[in-house]
Formats: structure tokens, C-alpha cells, sequence
């Protein structure tokens, strides 16, 4: 899966980074480069407000990342990966990722448990942060 090139990734799934800007818009701050990603991290705003509300921490749009805290750590390996997801699936990944989202939910959904995996989260360790944050990413 990690085998597609990075520059056909992000041609394949520019649709969904497009997507991603303008969701970052939504956050009403500057977004930053790091890892190779554009980050709307700065402070819980907008869009990220309404994230935390809803008990989630962070989203993976194409390259755009909006969180409402810091993409940092275990946190950036995992949105990381979906990017590689994203880089593999392109314009697929929304829908494929809704369609997955019916029959497994969150906690069980693969997309997520590969995510996990590469950022070296085991499930107890999630459901503890998850509880202590009560946020989801
Ligand atoms: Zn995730």
C-alpha cells in the first residue's frame, strides 16, 4: 500500500485536499507546513471548535490535517497513515471510508485500525486517551 508514489498520491487525491483547504478555512487560521502535511492545528476555532463538541480531535482531508490540538507524536503518525490511505484511494476515500463507517463504526473500522497500528496505538491505550479527552480522531 506505502508503494504508490508520493507525487501520484497527491495528484490522485487532490480533490480531497482542495476538500481539505477549504475545510481549514473553516478553522480561521493559518495553516502550517509540517511533515509534508498543511496543518490547521493552531487553537480549537471554528470548524475545530465544532470538532471538540462533537468529541473528535482531529480529521485527515487529503494532505490537510484540521485538529484542535497539536499534530504531534502518535497523533501525526496516525493521520499520516491516512494520508498514505488517501494517496491509495484518492477520490475513493470519502465515499469507501462512509461506506466502511456502516457496518464497523468507528472503533472497529479497518481504515482506523491500520491507522492505530502504524501509530503504534493499541486499543486499550485508545479507549483510555479517548475517555481522559473524550475525543476521537
Ligand atoms: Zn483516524
Amino acid at each position: 500500500m506505502q508503494s504508490v508514489p508520493v507525487w501520484l498520491g497527491f495528484i490522485w487525491t487532490s480533490p480531497n485536499t482542495l476538500l481539505g483547504l477549504l475545510a481549514g478555512l473553516l478553522t480561521f487560521q493559518r495553516p502550517s507546513v509540517r511533515a509534508g502535511l498543511i496543518l490547521f492545528d493552531r487553537t480549537p476555532r471554528g470548524l475545530t471548535w465544532l470538532m471538540l463538541r462533537a468529541g473528535r480531535v482531529a480529521m485527515t482531508i487529503g494532505f490537510v490535517v484540521v485538529s484542535a490540538r497539536r499534530v504531534e507524536g502518535s497523533l501525526l503518525a496516525h493521520e499520516r497513515h491516512h494520508v498514505r490511505q488517501y494517496c491509495v484511494w484518492g477520490p475513493l476515500f470519502i465515499p469507501l471510508y462512509l461506506l466502511f463507517a456502516i457496518p464497523y463504526g468507528y472503533r472497529r473500522h479497518p481504515m482506523e485500525l491500520a491507522a492505530q497500528r502504524a501509530a503504534g496505538e493499541t486499543s486499550d491505550q485508545r479507549v483510555r486517551t479517548a475517555s481522559r479527552r473524550s475525543g476521537r480522531r
